[in-house]
């Protein structure tokens, strides 16, 4: 089981529910009870006003954690290096931010932590690709493609993307191919693949997004309860 440590490095991190995270049941990883806190350089040092690997590295290297963990991933709401939504640093120190990213999730009525697990997903099984080494941004440019088809490891070029990798993701026969080759086993595959299919929408919205896309039917469904409704309503009408 691969350990994961999550250090909150902005205000985003009150916004999540940290018990969901916290508490995740995976066959591949567990997170560290406690969500740890950081703070964030006052000034950004790039002309995008975002924080540059160089800075981020700087600053989480000085962080000391008192337990040892595999992957550490550090969550922003700022914007980072070439406006990426992720970036593996040192140490298997890997960078997560909600720039851009929250505000697409609260428009589709998609949970924030859905985020935040579709990236655990991703690199846990780059992880275990690069046989619980050192993973290097070679590893991820690797497998991410630019094509898009809702697979975990989608680059997301327009960021609006990102809801498909939050709601049920798949991963793709190329990027499982890919996979199996680098060691992960097909049963570590496919365990990813059944885990990610709790990542929904709240049940509610998940009811109204289906009504969005199915209008004619939820016209007919409708229809026809109103017709029961009726019989019903004649039925009692005549026993009184
Ligand atoms: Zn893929």
């Amino acid at each position: 089981m691969v350990q994961v440590r999550i250090v909150g490095m902005g205000n985003v991190v009150s916004e999540l529910n940290s018990i969901q995270i916290t508490h995740w049941k995976s066959g591949l990883f567990f997170v560290e009870k406690e969500i740890k806190r950081g703070i964030l350089p006052q000034k950004t040092d790039t002309n995008s006003w975002a924080y540059s690997d160089s800075i981020l590295e700087t600053t989480f290297s000085k962080m000391k954690f008192t337990s040892k963990a595999d992957i550490t991933f550090f969550i922003l709401d700022a914007p980072i290096e070439e406006n990426y939504l992720t970036r593996i640093l040192s140490e298997n120190r890997i960078v997560v931010t909600y720039y851009n990213v929250k505000q697409v999730l609260q428009k589709e009525n998609i949970p924030l932590e859905n985020y935040l697990l579709s990236c655990i997903y991703t690199y846990v099984l780059l992880f275990l690709a690069r046989k619980n080494e050192t993973l290097t941004l070679a590893d991820e440019e690797d497998i991410f493609h630019d094509y898009f088809e809702g697979c975990l490891f989608d680059m997301c070029g327009n960021k609006s993307e990102v809801i498909y990798k939050c709601v049920q993701p798949i991963i793709c026969e190329q990027c499982r191919a890919y996979l199996i080759s680098k060691g992960v086993t097909k049963d570590d595959v496919n365990i990813a693949v059944k885990e990610q299919k709790k990542l929904k929408r709240i049940l509610y919205y998940r009811i109204v997004h289906w009504l969005k896309i199915h209008p004619y039917l939820a016209f007919f469904i409708s229809c026809f309860i109103a017709f029961l409704l009726n019989i019903f309503a004649n039925y009692f009408t005549r026993l009184f």
